[in-house]
């Protein structure tokens, strides 16, 4: 229902943090979403990151918009 309408300062989220790098473990975030979820900055071993196709790629799939459907107030 709601979902985030961010369209600047967007980051490239891994959905499973061993998930890996590829597009289906991509999720596009803005900074404050991207913040507030709940693996963010976490220790520990941190997944590899998008190659930049990738991020171009998971921009493009989601339109260059948050796509941040979660109700935790982070929008
Ligand atoms: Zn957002
Ligand atoms: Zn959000």
């Amino acid at each position: 229902m709601s979902r985030c309408t961010k369209t600047s300062g967007l980051e490239i989220h891994h959905k499973r943090r061993d998930g890996g790098n590829g597009i289906d473990n991509a999720e596009v975030l803005c900074q404050n979403c991207h913040a507030a979820t709940s693996t963010y900055g976490l220790e520990g071993k941190s997944p590899p990151e998008f190659s930049p196709h990738i991020k171009e790629l998971a921009l493009y799939l989601a339109g260059n918009q948050c796509q941040c459907k979660r109700t935790g107030g982070c929008h």
